[in-house]
């Protein structure tokens, strides 16, 4: 097996796989999604475009963008959800195996706190109760999403 052609990041990158909203924007390195399953509206992913599994093997220039990159993915769901904070975390690790990296940029809102608790606690609560947002939400927040990114 193709640890690349197998890989989901990959294939949605390459549009082999079509996800809810589809690419949000895109750098010359990184991209930036919806998060796809239970993670609330808003939720980003930013991952780099090529197959990286360690944060330690990005380049100099993937790094260079990645600090202004996920300031501006905080920015625009933070416009477009109002949430009480935003996480940003970094777990990809899949039935214990390193995957293509990616950093999830979840709003959270008091309503979320409320609910789920706080920090790693929230997250698991939140994949627990497994209510994805409705995909036509999710595309018209990617819509609006779209046109936010570059204008900071
Ligand atoms: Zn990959």
């Amino acid at each position: 097996m193709d640890p690349i052609g197998d890989c989901l990041p990959c294939a949605i990158a390459a549009g082999r796989v079509a996800v809810p909203g589809g690419v949000i924007h895109r750098t010359g390195l990184w991209l930036v999604e919806h998060a796809i399953g239970p993670l609330p509206l808003g939720s980003l992913i930013v991952k780099p475009a090529r197959h990286v599994v360690h944060v330690a093997d990005l380049t100099a220039e993937e790094a260079a963008e990645l600090g202004p990159l996920l300031r501006e993915a905080a920015r625009v769901t933070t416009e477009l959800t109002r949430p009480d904070q935003v996480y940003v975390s970094l777990w990809s690790h899949a039935d214990g195996v390193p995957g293509h990296i990616h950093f999830v940029v979840q709003p959270v809102t008091r309503a979320d706190a409320a609910e789920f608790g706080f920090g790693p606690r929230l997250q698991l609560a939140i994949f627990e109760a497994d209510r994805p947002p409705a995909p036509g939400s999710v595309a018209a927040f990617a819509e609006s999403a779209r046109s936010l990114f570059g204008r900071a």
